[in-house]
């Protein structure tokens, strides 16, 4: 063949390969921690009931059509977004030096960023957290910065399970002039630990002071703490600093809207003259690759974000969430200790998000898998999500059993 014959495949992507392997499982006590999706506690997907209510207005409304958004996306839904990220009352929005565009969710929102880094600071080096969500790597990487571009700054320390903040501030400091520096606002992926406070500040230091810039993955908003402000707290203080920098925004995992690939990249400038040519770049960018965005999942969520009632509804939805998670971390916990496993598990219940990171290791996660048909990626990162009533016994004694 002319042309396709000497292509070997690709590898599976190795987070949706895990669902894969979970669906041909024929085990009925079988369980999927490896997807990074919500699960309600009947193990079941979970649309917002405030999700059904607009969508249910809007099949009413026949004023709805199927017309093209413009490149930039819609705008009800890039304003109340960017609000919702930076607060109402942000400095930089009153100042008229913030932009945003819609892009295909928090994916297509840092690619487009990726895209446009590779235009203009084609000689930027990216650094990302290690360990970090698979996919940070691969998106600059398939935006052609060479491997050699993209480094790591130390993140987690396995020894205390928490975050290394002097080698990654020491990372930093080392880290060239005009450097990018890829962050997660909340609920960081895979770890589940987050910078408090105090850390983020040194945090942001050394990134103002060595003139790097950063770009926030803001995935989680409102689903870590249940608090949309609170885990809002690092963006916001960055921005605060007057600082230059892009943030990709994602409405999949707070609105459940995993495939309707709702995101907004924000752009944050020193002023709006700055702010205007950056979004005509972003437009001039997203225009060859996906043209417009897709409208259903922003309208969902530019009605809930305008109307009192409705985010009211969707935040009491949000917490319902957040607060389940955290009480299956606690039971997981506490099953773990009633069967005297060995080794410490606090870090299930410190650890923030919907994942944690459980020290298991790449033997003992294949053991979960091939002895107790427990699906999990292989670096231990289980989907809180995915526990409930009905399987958490059986994930406890596996662990125990792994882990002995
Ligand atoms: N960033 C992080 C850290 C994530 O965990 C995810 C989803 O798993 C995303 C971004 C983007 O997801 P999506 O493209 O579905 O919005």
């Amino acid at each position: 063949s002319l042309y396709f014959g000497d292509i070997s495949p690709a590898p599976p992507d190795p987070v949706f390969n895990i669902t894969t392997r979970y669906n041909n499982d024929k085990n009925s006590y079988k369980v999927n921690l490896g997807v990074g999706a919500y699960r309600d506690e009947n193990g079941q997907p979970w649309v917002l009931p405030v999700v059904r209510e607009i969508e249910e207005m809007m099949s009413q409304d026949h004023s709805l059509n199927h017309e093209y958004l413009p490149i930039e996306g819609l705008q009800s839904f890039r304003e109340s977004a960017t609000r919702l990220m930076l607060g109402n009352e942000c400095r930089a929005i009153v100042e008229d030096r913030v932009r945003s565009i819609q892009c295909l969710s928090g994916t297509g929102s840092i690619r487009l960023g990726a895209a446009f880094l590779k235009r203009f600071h084609p000689d930027s080096a990216i650094y990302v957290a290690k360990p970090t969500w698979g996919n940070h790597r691969n998106i600059f990487k398939n935006e052609f910065f060479p491997e050699s571009m993209i480094k790591e700054y130390p993140y987690f320390d396995s020894a205390t399970r928490g975050l290394n903040l002097e080698g990654m501030i020491n990372a930093l400091k080392e880290a060239p002039e005009r450097s990018i520096i890829v962050l997660h606002a909340c609920a960081h992926n895979p770890t589940g630990v987050d910078p408090n406070r105090e850390q983020w500040e040194a945090i942001a230091d050394v990134i103002k002071e060595r003139n790097l810039m950063p770009l926030f993955d803001s995935a989680y908003q409102g689903f870590a703490s249940g608090d949309l402000n609170e885990d809002a707290w690092s963006v916001r203080y960055f921005v605060s600093l007057g600082m230059e920098m892009l943030i990709a925004q994602s409405f999949a995992k707070n609105f459940g809207l995993y495939n309707e690939r709702a995101g907004n990249l924000i752009v944050v400038a020193k002023n709006s003259s700055d702010a205007a040519a950056v979004l005509s770049h972003l437009k001039a960018l997203a225009r060859p690759m996906w043209s417009n965005p897709p409208n259903h999942g922003a309208r969902i969520v530019a009605t809930a974000l305008n109307n009192e009632d409705l985010r009211a509804h969707w935040f009491r939805n949000l917490q319902k969430m957040a607060n389940r998670i955290r009480a299956m971390r606690e039971l997981l916990l506490e099953k773990l200790r009633a069967l005297g496993t060995p080794g410490t598990w606090t870090h299930i219940v410190n650890q923030i998000g919907m994942f944690s990171f459980t020290g298991l290791t790449v033997r003992q996660c294949e053991v979960m898998t091939s002895n107790h048909s427990i699906y999990l990626l292989p670096n231990g990162r289980i989907n809180i999500c995915g526990l409930n009533h009905d399987n958490i016994d059986h994930v406890a004694k596996a662990i125990d059993d792994v882990v002995r």
